[in-house]
């Protein structure tokens, strides 16, 4: 094998951007990807007959408000300046999200101003929550913030697709806070810098990867490779970004996730929802979302005006070993097992363990590839 002066194990944005920045600088980095693509969860395929851009794992949107991270990702692609608008279907009508003026005025059938909104959400609160004591759970905590017939309508059900059990187990800490925002905007992200590339995601990460000192190797599982390595006496410098239980083989016993099923039709119109992302709050309906892509794209005519569409349906469920991770599971024991991997991770002097899995942590993409950017360029070689 070819010297090498650093590894990455995992080709997601957060390997993709640390083989970037030690490339920059003049290191030799071998990539390698257990799947047989890039792309991390982020990765998309393009509808051979209609050309939509799907997103596999789940709807991505990039949105930031971290200049150097804005500044960092508009080298390689540029953005096509979509603003994400979620809707939710309960009881039969659609509504708008976030919780805000549009909303609550729609909901309770009220025309409130800015100004009289904070009172009137306080009052419901209050009324559904008597406080004298901390909220014990998740249920008592989101009342407290919104009030029992929001959170009954637009909260209670889908916490308990979402987390496959009765939001009165979950803790009261799962759900820090509740914005409600006094105003008819219903972007759901507050970043203005937002937009899902023009060229696609895939071109992302095809760029990032593209450098005379990045070598990319897929379909090679690291934890595998690693003990067979001829290098294995002198491992350099790895950047591992699977998952932190599994670098150690399970010892403590498995992190537990929260895993997803995507269902994945053609529907025979040019226009399924009308929007990217539905929510169904409702118990009724088993999964939590429609995704329609083609809405993610609205410059591409082609696509827009295509006679079929492509819909996906997000069915939350049970995670096993094996299965897709995708949200971490935080209670006191998760928490406990985490320091233990932590612990041993620390012990290891040539790794460094990062991302989502080996952070056992939701990030966004723009706090993965900020989080990339620190460690890579902290790193000595
Ligand atoms: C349902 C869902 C929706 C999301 N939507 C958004 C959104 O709209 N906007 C947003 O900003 N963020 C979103 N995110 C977050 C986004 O997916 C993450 O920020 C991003 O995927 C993190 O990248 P990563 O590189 O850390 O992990 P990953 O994308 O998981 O990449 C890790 C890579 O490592 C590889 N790997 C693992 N083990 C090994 C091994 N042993 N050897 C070699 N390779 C290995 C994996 O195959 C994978 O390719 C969403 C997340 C979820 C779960």
């Amino acid at each position: 094998m070819q010297q090498v002066d650093a590894i990455v194990a995992g080709a997601g944005i957060w390997g993709c951007v640390v083989a970037r920045v030690l490339a920059e600088k003049g290191r030799k980095v071998l990539v390698l990807e257990k799947r047989p693509h890039v792309g991390g969860n982020v990765r998309c395929e393009t509808d051979p007959e209609t050309g939509i851009e799907i997103h596999v794992y789940g709807s991505h949107i990039f949105h930031t408000h971290i200049d150097r991270v804005w500044d960092f990702v508009r080298r390689f692609v540029e953005f096509n300046g979509y603003q994400h608008k979620v809707l939710a279907r309960h009881a039969g009508k659609t509504y708008f999200l976030p919780l805000g003026l549009t909303l609550v005025n729609q909901f309770y059938g009220l025309d409130l101003t800015p100004a009289e909104l904070p009172a009137f959400v306080a009052a419901e609160s209050a009324k559904g929550f008597a406080g004298g004591r901390a909220p014990a759970n998740f249920e008592e905590q989101a009342i407290a913030f919104i009030g029992k017939p929001l959170y009954d309508a637009f909260i209670r059900e889908y916490t308990r697709k979402q987390w496959g059990t009765d939001p009165r187990n979950l803790g009261a800490d799962v759900i820090r806070r509740l914005p409600v925002r006094a105003s008819y905007d219903v972007n759901y992200f507050p970043d203005y810098r937002q937009g899902i590339p023009l060229t696609g995601y895939n071109s992302l990460f095809d760029r990032l990867l593209d450098h005379p000192n990045i070598m990319l190797e897929c379909n090679v599982d690291w934890l595998a490779w690693r003990n067979k390595s001829l290098i294995a006496s002198r491992q350099p410098l790895t950047f591992y970004s699977g998952p932190i239980d599994a670098l150690f083989g399970y010892k403590f016993g498995p992190l537990p996730w929260r895993s997803l099923r995507f269902e994945q039709e053609r529907v025979p119109t040019v226009d399924f929802q009308g929007t990217s992302v539905v929510n169904y709050t409702d118990a009724d309906v088993a999964f939590t979302r429609i995704h329609e892509f083609k809405h993610y794209h609205p410059e591409d005519a082609a696509a827009m005006s295509a006679p079929s569409t492509i819909i996906c349906r997000e069915y939350p469920q049970a995670w096993k070993p094996g299965d897709e991770p995708y949200y971490p599971v935080d209670t006191p024991e998760s928490r406990e097992r985490l320091a233990l991997y932590q612990a041993e991770t620390a012990k290891m002097p040539n790794l460094v363990v990062g991302g989502r899995l080996g952070e056992y942590k939701y990030y966004d993409i723009d706090r993965s590839i900020d989080r990339a950017l620190e460690v890579a360029s902290n790193e000595v070689l």
